[in-house]
């Protein structure tokens, strides 16, 4: 029988992660099943308790559930204990859950990888203090920028952010309006553009090359992406660091690391498509 997986989330109709789960298995010969699981908003650990009792290997955890997840692990990978969030759960051999957090390391497989971008020695902006920026933290500041600002609508999260993670690297945290300074990358790791609208940014935010990603991914350019662009600014959304993520995911369940590059390139034909 084929070994089971699958995504669990409220909604979760939405989800791509089959889509790219499957692509990977077929892929790397891997023989796996991988679903969706809608989980009622108050029975997120008893539906992950059955998937592993009827002996399901691994799940992914998508919104809103990533925070019950790390109470429901057993064990946590340190990326997972710095991100306070699990987005990845194994089931181990002496029945064990492994919590492990795999968006930080999507995100910066997709910014080094698959766009070309370094961060090392490079003054980055991560804009937004919620479960997103949380994870991103440590695998951004292992990659050594010069420096990295952290600045959220609600000031007070990206100070306290910032004075968690401090002992890690280089970092400072404040708000959107105080902005002065000019970066190499400026990273958008809120929600704003799922409501369609656009942190309020200054202008002058970008050194000459610098570059913009935003986490979110649309069929088109989303309005950061597009605000970024029209300053003459490279951009991508965030499709590349779901693929990351779920290639990061798949390794840790597997131990066989799959192409992104192919994946990335049919998600993003088949989202044009959507769009047209
Ligand atoms: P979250 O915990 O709810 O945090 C939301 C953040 O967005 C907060 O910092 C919030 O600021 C800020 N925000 C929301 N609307 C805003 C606006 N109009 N202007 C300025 N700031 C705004 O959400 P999250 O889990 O961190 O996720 C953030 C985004 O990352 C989501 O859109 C999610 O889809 C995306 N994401 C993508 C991937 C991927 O694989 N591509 C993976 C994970 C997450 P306040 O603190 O002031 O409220």
């Amino acid at each position: 029988m084929s070994d089971r997986y699958a995504v669990v989330g409220n909604p979760i109709a939405h989800s791509l992660s089959p889509h790219i789960h499957c692509a990977f298995a077929e892929q790397t010969g891997e023989d796996l099943l991988y679903s969706k699981l809608l989980a009622p908003l108050d029975a997120f650990a008893e539906c992950a308790r059955t998937f592993f009792t009827e002996g399901g290997c691994g799940l992914n955890i998508t919104l809103p559930f990533k925070l019950e997840a790390l109470d429901l692990a057993d064990q946590l990978t340190d990326r997972a204990a710095a991100a306070g969030a699990v987005n990845t759960l194994l089931c181990q051999e002496d029945g064990r859950l492994l919590g492990d957090n795999t968006d930080g390391a999507g995100l910066v497989a997709d910014l080094c990888r698959n766009l070309g971008w370094g961060i090392r020695d490079k003054r980055v902006l991560l804009i937004g203090a919620g479960g997103a920026a949380r994870g991103a933290l440590l695998p951004l500041l292992a990659e050594q920028p010069a420096h990295l600002h952290l600045a959220n609508r609600t000031a007070i999260k990206a100070e306290q952010l910032a004075d968690d993670f401090s002992r890690y690297g280089d970092l400072s945290g404040g708000g959107l309006q105080g902005l002065r300074s000019r970066f190499d990358l400026v990273i958008n790791a809120t929600a704003a553009s799922l409501d369609n609208t656009l942190p309020t940014l200054p202008e002058q935010l970008f050194t000459a090359g610098g570059k913009a990603y935003d986490m979110v991914y649309a069929a088109g350019p989303t309005p950061f992406v597009h605000w970024a662009r029209t300053q003459g600014v490279p951009a991508s959304d965030g499709l590349g660091m779901l693929v990351g993520q779920a290639a990061e995911s798949f390794y840790l369940w597997r131990g066989v690391y799959p192409q992104v590059a192919p994946v990335l390139t049919q998600l993003r034909r088949e989202l044009g498509k959507k769009k047209n």
